[in-house]
């Protein structure tokens, strides 16, 4: 068993976890009934970790894989459907004319 990330919060660790298990790597959080606490202390931070040893290295490359994909996602614009106006990916509705973006 070995420790890949840690995070302060289980939402993000969850997400981890999908990437993980869906890529076949069994994995566990650690920690996670600590996650609740008020004041978060780090050592206590929840912790994704592989149970595999061996899964390691290629848990690691899926992460970094996975946030570059997000950070590429989020980063890219959006074209309203309707007016053509150009938004932020994470918006739902276009900021123009209110239509539902694709
Ligand atoms: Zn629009």
């Amino acid at each position: 068993m070995k420790e890949v990330v840690r995070e302060r919060t289980l939402i993000r660790l969850s997400h981890y976890q999908a990437v993980l298990e869906g890529a076949g790597i069994p994995t566990f959080i650690r920690n996670e009934a600590l996650a609740h606490l008020e004041v978060p202390i780090p050592t206590f931070c929840p912790a994704l970790c592989v149970v595999d040893d061996q899964d390691y290295d290629r848990a690691i490359g899926l992460l970094h894989e996975s946030a570059e994909q997000a950070a590429k996602a989020s980063t890219e614009d959006c074209l309203c459907p309707a007016c053509g106006e150009i938004n932020p990916r994470s918006f739902d509705l276009c900021w123009n004319c209110g239509a539902e973006l694709a």
